[in-house]
């Protein structure tokens, strides 16, 4: 095999850009000096962007679990009531989360592959009077499901004053967020999804309403206490060391984005996943989730008929090729081919041109070229 090339289809970390990878290779720089604080400056305006806020978008140096925790420790107290929508694995880390800070936690837990549907949320929460914040995952990466989140906080606001506390990890920055103008109270991102970026920056923002709760917690630890962060971002530095690197990173990043056009970023992602779910129909091999529910940045299929584990195998020896495998119970029953941030509809096609030649060395019966076909015809037709 070809030595030194891989094609990364995970749902994260996903690929590096070369000019980010080359941003990221500058020398170091003083954290303190102002060449920092012009990063920063050129940095802050386009994450508003992406996040769809007026709020400042925080940058803490932690992986994607650090901007869930943040979100626990800094708006909530051990003892308070919270309700966690479950809808897969990083559902359920939000209530690993509350637990290990004492906090009591309602889960409301929704068949993994399956969206929630936000009418039963809103009108289980009715009977829930004391909840103080609503947790939820946009993109549930265990499944490949986007979640309802526009509509969430509207549907929260009508019968609770909870927090709405959304993780959007895994699609951020590929799929559209209005935090605003949903009425999202915190929202937590990070570097290696969509934004392009390796893993180490925690990106997160807090409405005011989630502000005053904040204020008010006398208790939100010491690393992850987002006054800190606020307050020294206000002023165009961070409370302790960034990782600088990954700062250089996003800045180009961010300019790729913006060269490209954050609309036609998201439309890209959607059209990623058409291609992709596409393809699969067309082999007749099955998808976990409906089409509403699909996530443009990650597609989970569920095979029937072959061993996803073994066709995760053959198709990482024989290409070099990384699709990720299945969490918890759906382990050994389905793989996720991540599409998302560097990635597009051409890396798309050659994606599943190794994956139908996998599919014949795994066993299974198709006709080569048919879900290429069906990808290549939703490009042609799409945006005609
Ligand atoms: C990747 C991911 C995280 C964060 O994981 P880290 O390994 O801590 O970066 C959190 N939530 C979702 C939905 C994710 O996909």
């Amino acid at each position: 095999m070809l030595q030194d090339q891989q094609y990364l289809r995970i749902p994260g970390p996903t690929p590096i850009p070369p000019s980010v990878q080359r941003a990221m290779a500058q020398p170091m720089i003083g954290h303190r000096g102002n060449e920092t604080s012009e990063l920063l400056r050129s940095i802050k305006p386009r994450l508003n962007k992406v996040f769809g806020t007026d709020q400042d978008v925080l940058i803490v140096t932690g992986s994607g679990t650090s901007g869930l925790e943040a979100a626990v420790v800094n708006a909530v107290k051990p003892l308070d009531e919270v309700l966690v929508i479950v809808t897969g694995a990083f559902g359920a880390r939000f209530v690993a989360i509350c637990e290990a800070y004492g906090i009591r936690v309602h889960k409301y837990e929704v068949e993994w592959g399956k969206a929630f549907d936000t009418h039963e949320i809103k009108e289980h929460l009715r009977n829930l009077p004391n909840v103080t914040a609503v947790f939820a995952t946009y993109c549930e990466t265990s499944t490949g499901v986007l979640n309802p989140i526009h509509e969430l906080a509207a549907a929260v606001k009508e019968v609770s004053d909870a927090l709405v506390i959304v993780d959007g990890v895994s699609c951020v920055g590929g799929v559209e967020t209005r935090m605003d103008e949903w009425g999202i109270d915190i929202l937590v991102t990070g570097s290696q999804k969509a934004f392009m970026l390796p893993a180490g920056l925690m990106f997160i923002a807090v409405s005011e309403r989630a502000w005053d709760v904040i204020r008010s917690n006398p208790n939100r630890g010491f690393y992850l206490d987002l006054v800190k962060y606020r307050d020294d971002l206000a002023k165009d530095t961070t409370p302790f060391t960034p990782a600088l690197s990954i700062l250089f990173g996003l800045d180009q990043a961010l300019d790729l984005m913006e060269k490209e056009g954050f609309e036609n970023v998201y439309a890209r992602h959607t059209l990623m996943k058409k291609m992709t779910r596409g393809a699969f129909e067309a082999l007749e091999v099955p998808l976990l989730t409906n089409e509403e529910d699909a996530s443009d940045t990650v597609t989970a299929v569920k095979p029937d008929d072959f061993d996803a584990e073994e066709f995760r195998k053959v198709i990482k020896k024989e290409f070099g090729l990384s699709v990720a495998g299945g969490q918890e119970h759906l382990k050994g029953k389905i793989f996720r081919i991540g599409h998302m941030g560097y990635c597009s509809p051409a890396d798309v096609l050659q994606t599943l041109g190794m994956m139908e030649m996998g599919l014949i060395k795994t066993g299974k019966n198709i006709e080569l070229g048919k879900g290429v076909a069906a990808a290549q015809r939703i490009y042609l037709e799409w945006g005609e």
